[in-house]
């Protein structure tokens, strides 16, 4: 955990947030300032910066695995999105590495734009 990390300490339930799902490997909470009908966060429980840092690749596969399955729970039975901002010129702006799961819109033709 990192002391001044906003996601270590949600995960460490110092913070508040409306989750999801979690199990030994991540936590799933909604996105505090939603940029589709759902907008999840998927945060490994272990501080990563950043893609650039990641080097797992049981929690990377985990993760892949379970946006499929996060998003038929919340019944984005259409199609959903999933984005990575990596550093300060990605847009991240929180930097322990989080997958966003967006959907329950029609967000094609919708680009890059989150
Ligand atoms: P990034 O730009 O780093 O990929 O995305 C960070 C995301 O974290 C943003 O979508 C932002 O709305 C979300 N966020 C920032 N602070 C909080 C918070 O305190 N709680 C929750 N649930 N989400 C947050
Ligand atoms: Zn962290």
């Amino acid at each position: 955990m990192s002391t001044d990390c906003l996601f270590c300490k949600i995960i460490a339930g110092e913070l508040p947030s409306e989750q999801v799902y979690s199990d030994d490997k991540v936590v799933v909470f909604k996105d505090i300032d939603p940029k589709a009908p759902i907008h999840l966060l998927i945060v490994p429980r272990v501080h990563i910066i950043s893609l650039n840092e990641i080097d797992d690749d049981a929690l990377t596969i985990h993760m892949m695995r379970l946006l499929p399955k996060l998003a038929k729970d919340q019944g984005l039975n259409n199609g959903f999105r999933t984005i990575i901002n990596t550093g300060p010129a990605g847009g991240q702006i929180v930097f322990h590495i989080h997958i966003h799961l967006l959907g329950g819109g029609n967000l094609s033709g919708t680009g890059f734009a989150m």
